[in-house]
Order: C-alpha cells, then structure tokens, then sequence
C-alpha cells in the first residue's frame, strides 16, 4: 500500500496504489503505456489524481520535435518522460506540513511552479523562472513545469506544489477544469497588456484554443468592440458564440489589416493578441494596432518572422512575449468560469480514454471531425468515444 513517511492519505475515500499507468516518451512521436511508481509528495506538495488532461498543441511541439520540454538538461526522448500538463484532478495526498488543500477537494493544475526565489519568481512571474528545468542531477532548486521539465499528466497521479492549485467548484466538469489553464493564459496576456481592457478595441488573431479563450476573457472584461480573425469558418462561429463582435475570414479578405481597421469605425485596435504562430502575423497585428497601441504574441512561431521595426519605432508600438499563465492568471480565470461569464467548453470538442492517448493525439494534430480541445479521462474504458459533454 501507498504509506510513504509523513504524507497524509485517507485509503478508505482515496485509496492510492503504489504504481499506476503512465505514457512515456521514447524516440520522436512514439508513446508508450507502461507502469511507473506513484509520486510521493514533498514539503509544500500535495498528490493529484488525474482526473482529465487535455491535449495541447504545445504537447504534439514536445512529443514530436522535444521543444520546449527540458528534461536533464536535453531534448525529452528516451528518458522515461511522460508529456502532459493541462491537467486537473482531485488532492488525494498531503506532503509534510500541508494543510492548505484537504484531500478530496478538486482542483484544476497550473503548469509552471516557478523556483520561488528567483527574481522573476518574488515578481510573480513564475513561468519565467530564472531556475527553470533545473532540478535533476545534484541540482534541486524546486522549479516544475509538468511536462516540460518534470513528469506531467498523461498518467493517473503527479504531484504538484500547492502554489500551482486552482481549487474548482463541484459543478464544473472535469473537461471544464481542464481548460481552466487555457483561459489563464488568455487571461495572463491580457493582464500583461495592462489589463484595463473594458471600453477598449481588441483583436484576436488565430482561432486555437487560446485564442478563443482570448476572446472570451477580453470580452468578460469589458473589450469592445473584440474582432476575432482566422481561416476556418466553423472556428470563427465557435468565436462569435464566446464573444466576438466580428469575425475575419482572412482567405475571404484581401487586407486583413484595412477590414480590421473597418470594423473598429476606421482606426487601429488598442490591443491585439496574437494567437496564429503565422509568419505575417506579428506585421499584420502591429499595423492593426492604433498609435501607442499593444500587442501580445502567445503563439511561437517556427521560424524567424520579420518584422518592421521602423513601423513599430514610429508609431510606440508596445510588443510583449508571455510564456504560460504567470501572475496568478488562473485564479482570475476560473473566477470568470464559475461565474459562468463564458462557456469554455465550446472548445471541448472529443473526450477519449487514457489508454487511447494516440487516438487522442491524433484527433488534435490532424483536428480529425474538426477537433480543437481533445480531452483524455483515466477512469474512462478504451475504446470509448464521446463527444463534447
Ligand atoms: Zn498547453
Ligand atoms: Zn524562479
């Protein structure tokens, strides 16, 4: 039985085997199911059965090239690493001295738990934590991102430092809390744009989950009007019902940026979040910005992109990078949800087994039946498919 020293259990509600199923990454896109020993949590960490994880496009990145995972020090292959991290489930252990979570209480997973003594770190910026990945070998500076630089969530328990729990209502479904992370990114790059967004011009562009998550966090916040562009009609839909005011088609559009500049009564947006990852995309938001205005770009794109400085010089256009949902993004994110200011599982569109992971992840890189949020739920029988709760 799962008794580690000085860890609180409670086996008859939770009981906790001592190894459980996990997904591990071997040579580029080759997953494999196996058996691994459940996590003991340390001081300041509590256990986490996984109830449901969600696929991100951020996983495929790592699973089939290895960036931005960090594992030792290195690209993730063969290393026994198990991917994941949009997670959320139930505390069912306490580490030493830990008595801000009761176990049985449900929570949704931030990603990052930053060093904590770093200077980004006591900024509040833990997702971009001066320490980040180091925590292997002799070195043990207390820095996790599940998934990226420590084991994640593709497997039934991880453990978690308390500072990344989103505790989360009994009404919200397990799909829900899963995207509570997605909207606290949406959330962290409008509060890095300076968060008094009510009464304010954005522009979202790209239709991926963040970006519609974009337009419902900036649109619960008071954006007027909130333009959302992309190339999928039954996205932009999907945007308009969260939120959007007017959408784009850009392959309908020749000038993105004039019909943009239309739809906000002939001037620039004071915001844009740029959410595509396309190679035009940071010169067509910097010129869709009025004077003075702000962009945040929260998609990577994969190869060098140009960009006009001159323009941006000229006009003090302020361009921001965010990594992941710093600055207790979540928290602002899931206050929205409970009080159900948007519906974010109209981007929840199929929900699969754990032991069906490749299924799953083939669903979202090949957006198979129009997929956009693919969800994987351990206490589910393979084989099983559903559709969007
Ligand atoms: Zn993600
Ligand atoms: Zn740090």
């Amino acid at each position: 039985m799962y008794a580690p020293p000085g860890v609180k259990t409670n086996h008859n509600e939770f009981p906790i085997p001592e190894s459980q199923r996990a997904w591990t990454l071997g040579d580029p896109g080759e997953l494999s199911l196996g058996e691994k020993p459940v996590p003991v949590p340390k001081k300041a960490e509590v256990l986490v059965r996984i109830d449901a994880v969600a696929i991100c496009a951020t996983d495929l990145e790592i699973i089939y090239h290895g960036p931005p995972a960090s594992i030792q020090g290195g690209l993730p292959f063969n290393k026994g690493f198990t991917p994941g991290h949009e997670y959320m489930g139930t505390v069912v252990a306490l580490g030493p001295g830990v008595d801000e979570y009761g176990i049985g209480e449900r929570v949704a997973v931030e990603i990052h738990a930053g060093c904590g003594q770093c200077k980004r770190c006591r900024e509040g910026m833990y997702t971009s934590c001066h320490n980040y990945g180091l925590n292997y070998g002799d070195v043990d500076k207390g820095h996790r991102a599940n998934g990226f630089t420590t084991d994640g969530g593709f497997c039934e328990y991880q453990v978690n430092n308390i500072n990344t729990l989103v505790p989360i209502q009994d009404d919200m479904s397990d799909a829900e809390g899963t995207l509570v992370v997605t909207a606290g990114t949406a959330m962290y790059a409008l509060t890095e744009l300076g968060g008094l967004v009510a009464g304010e011009s954005v522009c979202v562009t790209g239709p991926g989950p963040i970006g519609l998550m974009a337009v419902a966090v900036a649109k619960a916040l008071g954006a007027q009007p909130v333009i959302l562009t992309g190339t999928r009609d039954n996205r932009l839909e999907i945007g308009k019902e969260l939120g959007a005011d007017a959408v784009v088609n850009i392959r309908k559009t020749p000038n993105v940026v004039e019909e943009v500049k239309k739809l906000n009564g002939g001037k620039g947006v004071d915001y844009v979040v740029e959410c595509s990852a396309a190679t035009s995309a940071v010169n067509d938001a910097v010129r869709m910005v009025n004077r003075g205005g702000k962009v945040c770009l929260a998609a990577f794109a994969h190869e060098e992109v140009p960009v006009d400085v001159a323009h941006i010089v000229r006009n003090n256009i302020y361009l921001y990078g965010i990594r992941g949902e710093g600055k207790s993004a979540t928290h602002r994110a899931e206050a929205y949800m409970r009080q159900k200011r948007f519906e974010a599982t109209r981007i929840h569109t199929h929900t699969f087994a754990l032991d069906d992971l490749p299924t799953a992840i083939r669903y979202a890189k090949d957006r198979v039946e129009d997929a956009i949020k693919v969800v994987v739920k351990a206490k589910m029988d393979a084989a099983q498919k559903v559709a969007a709760e």
